[in-house]
């Protein structure tokens, strides 16, 4: 069920043990956003503590906080009277929907969540959930602290690509301008998400040196196996090296996470990849999109590619 924003931050005044978490594979927005609220409540008396079902990339563990983020062990349930599930639609918890039965306020900025049996706040032309997380402050009478203001500074700066994607409107600006005023330092930010290890830059390079083009050069892969995906935490950025070929509308990143666990990364200039994603089980926005396929990875690039050029055609 969709609600508004001053309904969800009702449900949240409401509440006093609240678990917070975000997807698996988590991304600057689900790690800065979930920081920020966690310490917003906490700011308001509330019991507040994240769960995040997976392993989170090196860059951001500098981040305010980052330490009391906890990973669920098998079997675990936690107390608590809500549970806010940020950046994602429900599907994409991993464990930590076992750990309660407290109902669940949802609050995201993907076109492809529908919020089906949950309550919904979703901003679809939001850059990033931390956006939204900074709306929400307002509405909840929080004081956005230097710390604060540097996971959600995170989290915008990571969904719009420095603010360089199309989807960096007035607004998302408006937000940055407002969170360098309450203490960000955006060049420390950068600095941070910039940084990459040896083994990193290595797997980009037998990324690049994957790349196949499809289509009459329209699109643009990059594979990475097992044995190469596994000496590394991060391939944030990768694709984002072949995006930029001039002929290129969509380009596609497959990693093999695991033998048959494919995960894949798109990037559009102009096809809606979101829709891609969704028929092959996952989701995301109009230009980035991504979801997991459950085969080899050659089955992977077959599937996805078809897929691909099945949207070229409608
Ligand atoms: P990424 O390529 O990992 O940066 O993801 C691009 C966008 O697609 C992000 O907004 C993700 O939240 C979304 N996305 C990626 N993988 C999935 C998935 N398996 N299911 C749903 N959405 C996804
Ligand atoms: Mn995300
Ligand atoms: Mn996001």
């Amino acid at each position: 069920m969709l609600i508004t924003l001053k309904e969800a931050a009702e449900k949240i005044k409401a509440a006093n043990k609240i678990l917070i978490t975000a997807h698996v594979q988590p991304d600057g927005d689900a790690i800065g956003s979930t920081l920020a609220l966690m310490q917003m409540l906490q700011s308001l008396g509330k019991s507040a503590q994240i769960f995040i079902d997976d392993t989170v990339r090196k860059n951001l563990h500098a981040l305010p906080h980052f330490e009391e983020i906890r990973r669920p062990v098998d079997g675990e349930k936690f107390d608590a009277d809500l549970m806010i599930v940020l950046d994602t639609s429900i599907d994409r918890l991993g464990n930590v929907k076992n750990l309660t039965d407290a109902p669940i306020l949802n609050i995201d900025h993907h076109v492809t969540n529908k919020g089906e049996g949950v309550e919904l706040y979703v901003e679809t032309k939001a850059a990033a959930t931390c956006e939204i997380v900074f709306k929400l402050a307002r509405e909840l009478d929080a004081t956005i602290t230097p710390e604060i203001a540097t996971c959600l500074y995170t989290g915008l700066a990571t969904d719009t690509g420095f603010f360089q994607f199309s989807n960096t409107r007035a607004e998302t600006l408006a937000v940055a301008s407002e969170l360098i005023r309450c203490g960000v330092s955006p060049n420390f930010i950068s600095e941070q998400l910039e940084s990459k290890s040896l083994a990193e830059v290595r797997g980009l390079s037998a990324a690049l040196n994957s790349l196949k083009m499809f289509y009459g050069d329209k699109v643009a892969g990059m594979i990475l196996d097992h044995a190469t995906a596994k000496t590394f935490d991060s391939t944030e950025g990768f694709i984002d090296e072949i995006r930029v070929i001039e002929t290129v509308d969509v380009a596609f990143l497959i990693t093999e996470k695991a033998p048959n666990f494919c995960r894949v990364s798109m990037r559009s200039k102009g096809v809606d990849v979101s829709k891609i994603a969704a028929k092959l089980g996952g989701g995301g926005h109009i230009r980035a999109a991504g979801c997991t396929l459950k085969t080899t990875l050659d089955e992977a690039e077959k599937i996805l590619v078809a897929a691909i050029g099945e949207a070229f055609n409608n």
